[in-house]
């Protein structure tokens, strides 16, 4: 093991290896094939880059990240590792090189689109040179149940049987149980050892609240509390998305949009630009973001409702990577759900699949609408054990009154029956109100006993009691008939009388507290701070490559923090390896330098 924490100390600049690093590595090592979920930035690459470079020959990465292979390989070269990609943004030149690099044993990495490894020529190569393993990363590409699947990665069974001696790694942040089992068939791991480490994301501060007029929510959240960081907005439509990336440039924020239907020279400029600009913010479909390796971007925003739970932690998990506070912020309404029931109706999949699907967004609404701590509904719905109260979500922050809703329940959902189960939440409103509109009329529901029973609260109070019964699964929005609402069998008990229910009150949104404004701690001086910025910018564009490639965050804060004087203090510093002390040291002791001596 002390290879490994050599390399790890020197190379990467890291003092010890967080859990279950140093047992992944050695596994690997020996020759063992391994299974790791871990959450994003818990630190998977390095269980496989270090034993990529203890072993003999080269480690070959399979990634569907081709956007993302150039900063991945870059980064890595910073650090003095001999790393490579083969993707179809190559020429057939640079192919040629790559492959020349890696038959004269010239490199520890290869970074390889899937597609790449479906090709008999590239099978071939692999087998004439000298492999140290295969790393699979993404690994949940395989599901076919997953968002993301690929059908590429079906064939990676293959490397088992092609080389049955190398050992492989697969590699995800998002798996069920389900999916799990998934990646351990399709890819033969049957006898990988599996590492499987905790979900939680504590510096991310988890936020849902109710829609009402969202793009102002955004705005004031956005003023208030991200004004110069980097962050995504998530929206449903493409449309959306254009909409409002234009409406916050209006606003003055470098915002830009990103979904599918916009041109690849489009998508990687605006990719580009977010990865090595600072303060940009991307608005996209779920498009944007598999695997997006910015470590600093600081708020995830939902305008819409994420499909799954899954979908939900994998896109709030893109913030904070670099361990420093994020903010996971969403709003959402009942017209998502009934938006996305539709959605899931009209989609091709079989019956099972549709069903599976309106079991996940069932858990999803009912995320929304919990009154308990956001956070140990995420990690149990895991199936990882915590505490009752992060202290870091809105509902442990501001706890949610909550008030005796059965007789309202119950009234609410024998308006749905006695209505025929068909009608939408404005019409069921009126009946309660005993408004008196022409569909009342039309329908004779001014006849029916339910008819203006329902006084003791307004139309908006009535629309959250509706809205919290379908979240609670009570009823659903029935898409085949645009939205209307129908029980379901989980009503029974709460129409009979034998159960009770505790609805949430509806909070009126104000103005979050400070929350997490700027990871720079207060007693760093902000002169300095801003010129250690200033030097790494300088550093990254005279090399055209992201800030954060140069040295993190945290390396500057501790470097502002710590102001080291020497090289060998210098070297101390967290992220700081052997080749990035021997390019910038120097460069930033100058500004460290200068700063303490007032020029
Ligand atoms: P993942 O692939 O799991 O999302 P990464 O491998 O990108 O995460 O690692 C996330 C961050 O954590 C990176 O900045 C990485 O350099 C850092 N990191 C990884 N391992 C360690 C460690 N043992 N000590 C300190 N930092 C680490
Ligand atoms: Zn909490």
């Amino acid at each position: 093991m002390s290879q490994a924490l050599t390399i790890l100390q020197n190379t990467f600049g890291y003092e010890s290896f967080r859990e279950p690093q140093a047992e992944v590595i050695d596994t690997l090592t020996d020759g063992g094939d391994a299974f790791l979920l871990m959450s994003t930035g818990g630190g998977k690459s390095l269980c496989y880059q270090i034993p990529a470079m203890i072993r003999n020959g080269c480690g070959i990465v399979v990634s569907p990240l081709i956007a993302l292979m150039q900063d991945q390989v870059s980064a890595l070269r910073q650090l003095g590792i001999r790393a490579s990609f083969l993707n179809s943004t190559l020429s057939s030149d640079e192919v040629f090189e790559v492959e020349a690099r890696l038959r004269s044993g010239e490199l520890d990495l290869l970074y390889v689109a899937p597609e790449r490894l479906a090709q008999a020529r590239t099978l071939s190569l692999f087998k004439s040179v000298s492999i140290s393993l295969f790393a699979i990363d993404e690994a949940h590409c395989v599901s076919q149940w997953g968002h993301d699947f690929r059908v590429d990665y079906l064939s990676l069974d293959r490397l088992h049987t092609e080389f049955p001696d190398v050992p492989r790694i697969a590699l995800t942040a998002t798996a069920d149980a389900r999916t799990r089992g998934e990646i351990v068939n399709s890819l033969a791991l049957q006898n990988a050892k599996q590492f499987v480490v905790g979900f939680d994301r504590p510096n991310i501060q988890y936020r849902i609240s109710l829609k009402s007029n969202p793009r102002n929510q955004l705005l004031r959240f956005l003023k208030s509390e991200h004004r110069d960081d980097a962050g995504i907005v998530y929206c449903l439509s493409r449309k959306k998305t254009e909409d409002t990336a234009k409406w916050l440039a209006d606003q003055g924020f470098k915002a830009m949009p990103y979904h599918a239907g916009l041109s690849a020279a489009v998508r990687a400029d605006h990719q580009r630009r977010f990865l090595e600009e600072e303060g940009v913010v991307i608005v996209a479909t779920i498009a944007f973001g598999m695997g997006i390796d910015k470590p600093d971007v600081r708020f995830v925003a939902h305008l819409d409702l994420p499909k799954t739970i899954e979908a939900y932690y994998q896109e709030t998990g893109r913030a904070g990577r670099d361990g420093s506070p994020a903010n996971a912020w969403m709003v959402y309404g009942l017209q998502d759900v009934t938006k996305l029931r539709q959605m899931l109706d009209s989609s091709t999949g079989d019956e099972q699949h549709k069903r599976v699907e309106q079991i996940k967004l069932n858990a999803m609404l009912g995320f929304c609408e919990i009154a308990s701590c956001r956070r140990h509904a995420l990690l149990a719905y895991f199936d990882e054990p915590s505490s009752e109260h992060c202290g870091n979500c809105d509902t442990c922050l501001t706890p949610v009154e909550t008030w005796d809703g059965t007789e309202v329940s119950r009234k609410a959902l024998s308006v749905i029956y006695r209505t025929g189960q068909r009608f939408g939440v404005s019409h069921l409103v009126d009946v309660l109100l005993g408004t008196d509109t022409d569909k009342v009329f039309q329908f004779d529901h001014h006849q029916l006993p339910t008819y203006g029973v329902g006084g003791e609260l307004s139309a908006k109070e009535w629309q959250s009691v509706f809205r919290q019964l379908v979240a609670r699964g009570y009823a659903n929005a029935d898409a085949e008939r645009f939205g209307g609402l129908v029980l379901t069998e989980k009503c029974r008990p709460l129409l009979k009388g034998d159960e009770s229910i505790q609805l949430r009150k509806d909070q009126v949104v104000k103005a979050a507290k400070k929350l997490t404004k700027t990871p720079l701690p207060d007693d760093i001086d902000v002169g300095l701070w801003e010129a250690l910025r200033s030097h790494r910018r300088q550093l990254a564009e005279e090399q055209g490559v992201p800030p954060y490639v140069i040295f993190h965050d945290s390396t500057l804060q501790a470097m502002a923090e710590l102001m080291p004087t020497t090289l060998d203090g210098f070297s101390d510093l967290p992220g700081v390896g052997a080749r990035k002390l021997d390019k910038y040291g120097g460069g930033f002791l100058v500004v460290l330098t200068r700063h303490a001596q007032g020029v």
